[in-house]
């Protein structure tokens, strides 16, 4: 059999899928690309109804630290100033690695993130999602400690209803998830918590979406993926009874984009006044001259200064406005803020 990857951060899991275990030496370079993916984990060992990686990968293999480690060191010292570490099931990294060896010995993300931030540099590390469950007090300290780790976590929520998670197989109640994300909120300094959530989830009633909202709405995510409920062939959920009306999954997610847009302004806002570690982009299209990155809270910023060469640059900027869901700030190194200051 031939298949052709296009997306060289799916080799790992391509090359699964042909009984190779042993993953090729890591990707030193993404030329064109601001940030680097880098690839820590495979496999998970939940069942949710909705998902059919239980069925096709369903051993979490962890790379050591030891081969992650020189490969980042490669990235970084390409210029790639920002590392994202990503997995199947990404909490639950090195799980494999520690079984059976005393607490000493334990490898968790924790571990990672120690080793990986005392690699010489100046480049950030970003977590991709996680379960709310496994974002526990061990690693909340580490995120705290280590400044190149940045205050940003994606928990994946999928409903706010008691009775849809249930259905789902989730581990979580969401008073349980909201008492997780009050916990992290006071262990870092103003993190950005962004999320998952689907949409018409066989049996979802107004109740159940209601209850949804008010979940996103106490955590305040500033970024909501909203997938809508689709049967997914050899997953539990499509037996389930109760198919939601194309018509209401569609209301449902118009309304939780309008949410999402409520409440990332208002964290964005929480966010004027500050320092922001951005990371530039490209050129802002709504303000020539102007630079437009993300920053360390996952949160866009344009700036006065652009030149190509600043792309996948970071640049401290002090913010001083929102416009349309984008912070206005100005960069605090003084080559690039030579343009006047948009209209806030
Ligand atoms: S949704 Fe995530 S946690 Fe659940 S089974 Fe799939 S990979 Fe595992």
């Amino acid at each position: 059999m031939t298949r052709v990857v296009t997306d060289k951060n799916a080799m790992p899991n391509e090359l699964q899928e042909f009984g190779v275990e042993h993953w090729p030496a890591g990707i030193t370079r993404f030329d064109g690309h601001q940030r680097a993916f880098v690839k820590v984990q495979d496999g998970c060992l939940l069942n949710c109804t909705f998902c059919i990686i239980p069925s096709v990968r369903p051993r979490v293999l962890s790379r050591p630290i030891d081969v992650i480690v020189p490969e980042v060191t490669e990235l970084v010292a390409s210029g790639v100033q920002e590392i994202v570490l990503t997995g199947i099931h990404l909490g639950h990294y090195g799980i494999d690695l520690s079984k059976g060896r005393p607490k000493s010995e334990w490898r968790r993300l924790w571990h990672l993130l120690e080793r990986l931030s005392d690699i010489p540099g100046e480049f950030r590390i970003r977590l991709s999602s996680l379960e709310a469950a496994e974002a526990r007090d061990d690693l909340a300290r580490a995120m705290a400690s280590l400044p190149k780790v940045t205050p940003h976590l994606h928990l994946c929520l999928q409903s706010g209803s008691d009775r849809i998670l249930r259905l789902m197989k989730r581990r979580y109640t969401s008073s349980g998830f909201l008492q997780r994300v009050e916990r992290l909120r006071k262990a870092l300094d103003q993190p950005a918590f962004t999320t998952d959530i689907i949409v018409g989830f066989p049996g979802e009633t107004d109740a159940d979406f209601e209850a949804t909202c008010r979940v996103a709405q106490d955590v305040g995510f500033s970024k909501i993926h909203v997938f809508s409920y689709s049967p997914r062939e050899g997953t539990p959920a499509t037996a389930l009874p109760g198919r939601v009306p194309a018509a209401i999954i569609a209301q449902r997610r118009d309304s939780l984009r309008n949410l999402e847009h409520e409440l990332a302004s208002r964290y964005y806002r929480s966010l004027i006044g500050r320092e922001l570690d951005v990371m530039v982009e490209g050129e802002d299209p709504n303000y020539a001259g102007h630079s437009l990155g993300t920053s360390c809270r996952y949160a866009p910023v344009s700036f006065p200064g652009y030149v190509a060469a600043s792309r996948g640059r970071r640049s401290p900027v002090r913010i001083h406005g929102l416009v349309d869901r984008i912070l206005q700030g100005s960069s605090l190194e003084r080559k690039l803020d030579r343009l006047p200051l948009p209209i806030a």
